[in-house]
Formats: C-alpha cells, sequence, structure tokens
C-alpha cells in the first residue's frame, strides 16, 4: 500500500454491506476506501443463499424495509454494469400443520395491513408449485415481490460500481486501531499501513464489536449466529423459486416449533432455493456457537432429513459440498444503521442477521444520507440507532407473539 492515504470515508469491511455502502456513498460525490482484512466478499457474504425478502420479515417497519430495498436492487440490476443473477419470482411459505395454516393467515392480515401484497395458497396451489413437494401439506402464503441474487456477485457487482465512481480497495488489510485526532479525522492502523479518512463507516459484521470497541463504544451486542447450507446437484426439475417452511419463521423469531429435538435443537428448518444454474441451496440451521465454522455432519443430516419431509419425492440427491456462515445477530432482529453520537464522523452499518442480502441497497443508502445529515431519509432512523439495546424500554428478545405459536 502506498503511504498516508486519504479518503472522505472509510469502509471498514468487505461484505455486502461494506459494497452497498461504498456504492452510494461514492455515487454521492465522496472519496471512499473500502478495507477488508481478506478478500471482498471472504465474510459471511459468501456463505449465505440470495433472498431479497420480505415474507420472513416482522410487519411494520421491518417488511416495509424489505420492501424499500427490493426496489432499490431492481433497480441496480439497471445501474450497475456486473449481472449478478437477479429473478424475481416471489418465494412462498408452505404449512405442515393447521396449526402453522391460523398463523400464516394472522402473517397475511398483518402484512396486508402493512401494506405488503402477501397472499394465502390453498393445498392446490401447493401441488401446482412442485409436483415433487408433500402431498399432506395443507397450503402456504405467498409474497409475490420477493427476488433472488448471487450473493457474491451482488458484492463484486456493487464494488464494481462504486470502483467506477472512484472508490479504492484495500484487500488483505486488517484494521488493527482507530484512533481519532484533534481535527476530528480518524487514523487507521493497518497491517498494510495508515489511512486518514474524515468519516469511517464500521461494517465488519460480526466483528463490527470489536472494530467499534477500538474507538471506545463497548455496548454493541452482535452475537455470531451460525448457519449451514447444502449445495445439492440439479439431478430432477424441483422448482424455480424460494420455498421455505413455515417453521422457519419460528426459529427466527425464536418460538417453539413442532418438531423433533434435534431439529428444535440445531434451530433446522427447511429453505430451498434454486440458483441461476438450477443447483440447490438446501438449509438452515441456526445456533450460537461463537465463531466456530466448522460443518457439523449431524445438522448436515437433519437438514436432510428435513428436506425429505418436504420433498419426499426426491428420494437420494446428490450433494456437492456444505458450509457455514456466522449471522451478525442482535437482539431485536434490527440491524444497526447509525452514527454515533459519542464519537462524531463514526457510523455503524452491521447486525443484518440472515437479512444482509435483502437489506444490502437500503443500508447503503440510508447511511449516504446519514453522512450527508439529509434530513429525509428513505427510512425512519430511530429503529436502527446504535444505543437503543441500552435504553431501559428494550426487551432483550422479541418473542414470537404476534403469532401465538
Ligand atoms: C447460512 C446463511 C444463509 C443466509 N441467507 C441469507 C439470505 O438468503 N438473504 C439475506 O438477506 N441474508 C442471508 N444471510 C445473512 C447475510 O449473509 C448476512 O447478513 C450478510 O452477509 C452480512 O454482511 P456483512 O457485510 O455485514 O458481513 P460480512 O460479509 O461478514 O462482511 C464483513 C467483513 O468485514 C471484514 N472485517 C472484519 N474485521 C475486519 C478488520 N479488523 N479489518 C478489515 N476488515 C475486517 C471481514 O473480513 C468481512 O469480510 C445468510 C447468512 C447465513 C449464514
Amino acid at each position: 500500500m502506498q503511504k498516508n492515504i486519504n479518503c472522505d470515508v472509510a469502509v471498514i469491511g468487505g461484505g455486502i454491506i461494506g459494497a452497498a455502502v461504498a456504492y452510494y456513498v461514492s455515487k454521492s460525490g465522496l472519496d471512499v476506501a473500502v478495507i477488508e482484512q481478506g478478500a471482498l466478499a471472504g465474510g459471511t457474504s459468501s456463505r449465505a443463499d440470495g433472498n431479497i425478502l420480505a415474507i420472513d420479515k416482522d410487519p411494520g417497519f421491518d417488511s416495509q424495509m424489505s420492501m424499500k430495498s427490493q426496489t432499490l436492487v431492481s433497480q441496480l440490476t439497471k445501474e450497475l454494469d456486473y449481472e449478478f443473477e437477479y429473478r424475481a419470482r416471489g418465494s412462498i411459505l408452505v404449512c405442515e400443520n393447521e396449526q402453522e395454516m391460523i398463523a400464516a393467515r394472522k402473517w397475511v392480515k398483518q402484512q396486508n395491513e402493512a401494506g405488503l401484497p402477501f397472499q394465502m395458497l390453498d393445498r392446490k396451489d401447493i401441488k401446482e408449485e412442485s409436483p415433487f413437494l408433500a402431498d399432506d401439506l395443507l397450503g402456504g402464503l405467498e409474497c409475490p415481490t420477493d427476488s433472488c441474487v448471487n450473493p457474491y456477485l451482488f458484492t463484486y457487482s456493487l464494488l464494481d460500481g462504486a470502483q467506477k465512481y472512484g472508490a479504492k480497495m484495500f484487500t488483505h488489510t486488517k484494521v488493527k486501531n482507530i484512533k481519532k485526532d484533534f481535527s476530528g479525522s480518524f487514523t487507521i492502523d493497518t497491517n498494510n499501513g495508515v489511512i486518514k479518512a474524515k468519516k469511517v463507516v464500521n461494517a465488519a459484521g460480526v466483528w463490527a464489536p470489536i472494530l467499534s470497541h477500538m474507538v471506545g463504544v463497548t455496548n454493541i451486542p452482535i452475537k455470531p449466529r451460525k448457519g449451514h447450507i447444502i449445495v445439492a446437484a440439479r439431478d430432477e426439475p424441483i422448482g424455480l423459486r424460494k420455498v421455505m417452511e413455515f417453521g422457519y419463521l419460528i426459529s427466527k423469531f425464536g418460538g417453539e416449533r413442532a418438531v423433533d429435538a434435534e431439529t428444535e435443537k440445531n434451530g433446522v428448518a427447511l429453505v430451498f432455493e434454486p440458483t441461476e444454474s438450477q443447483n440447490f441451496l438446501l438449509g438452515s440451521s441456526r445456533e450460537f456457537v461463537g465463531f466456530d465454522t466448522k460443518v457439523n455432519m449431524e445438522i448436515i443430516r437433519c437438514i436432510a432429513r428435513r428436506v425429505l419431509r418436504f420433498y419426499p419425492k426426491i428420494g437420494d440427491f446428490n450433494m456437492l459440498r456444505a458450509y457455514t456462515g456466522l449471522r451478525p445477530w442482535t437482539p431485536d432482529h434490527l440491524p444497526i444503521v447509525s452514527s454515533v453520537d459519542e464519537v462524531p464522523g463514526f457510523y455503524i452499518a452491521a447486525g443484518h442477521e440472515g437479512d444482509g442480502i435483502s437489506l444490502a441497497a437500503v443500508t447503503g443508502k440510508l447511511m449516504s444520507e446519514l453522512i450527508f445529515e439529509k434530513e429525509e431519509t428513505i427510512i425512519p432512523t430511530e429503529p436502527l440507532r446504535y444505543n437503543r439495546f441500552t435504553k431501559n424500554n428494550h426487551s432483550e428478545s422479541k418473542e414470537f407473539v404476534e403469532l401465538n405459536i
């Protein structure tokens, strides 16, 4: 690296969130440097599915924010030069018992009241969706605006766009310390030299608390929530769009499900995603096991059993590989996209748990508005403030009360 790099905004983290922030901020005319300790998209963003979903978002602010992001992603397909396998076919949740159908009706009603175009599906609809789905499924629900991307390519595409607006990439460059000097600028020490920036955005995913700690911000409760995915080969034309079991919502928000103890313990719920090349991403699990990213074969078997519960006609499928990733979890399942009062010029864009691909575009746009101190922002800023966890009115974990399961 050259000595004494200077920039307006240093974005720490070259994952999907750092990429979206870099794109929108450099597009707004500022001089941006992206600092990534490994390869671009080398963190959680290359270990995900590629869903841009509203179907699994809490009705209200969460789902509205997702809809804004869906609109931005559709615009990005026209703005960015690199294609990222965008497919807007909608997505569905399937129900395996009457209790889930009741909860699904409630979910659809709440989403409709929030202005989202969700609709119920009956048994006939499920049969038409895919002949491979189990005959005993009662129905489900659909969000027609949901879409899918290749998360790697989406990250690269945004970074390519940022570079065209002048952003510089510093990969294999680990931030070791951040100091704010008397002039208000930041000095960022890395294993590769020093970068000076007027503003810093912490987009370091599960590592964001470590980076915030460097400037004295110690109240960022992001924890890694591990997930497993199986990549299966295209042996049969199983389906063209995203299918999840309704229990996925319950696993995500922390409710109790009517499943065997192993499935419950590992937070396994069916997620089926066809890739552009028609391989299938089969998932997933949810566990808190620190930063351990080893594949656990017990969980792989558990996912495979869940796949066969919903797709019994697949029989054996060929597994190409399996991988894990660490979702940056927050206690209320919303990300932190915020300036930091105690350290003017320091911003956080992290904690997107299982929604970082979905929410990257809206996060990047909002961050550029925060940096420019715009009064009107694409979404309200208060629910995403960094200090909401230290306020007295915060409940540690949002219950899955809305659905009463
Ligand atoms: C199994 C699984 C399935 C998922 N499916 C979906 C999905 O379908 N849809 C969806 O919306 N989301 C999904 N997600 C969630 C999504 O992947 C994450 O929310 C998203 O990738 C987080 O992006 P990020 O940029 O915040 O973090 P990351 O991609 O981890 O990027 C952070 C970067 O910061 C870098 N960094 C850390 N410390 C330093 C340092 N000191 N110096 C320099 N660089 C540093 C890291 O190397 C890393 O590259 C899934 C996640 C998992 C695990």
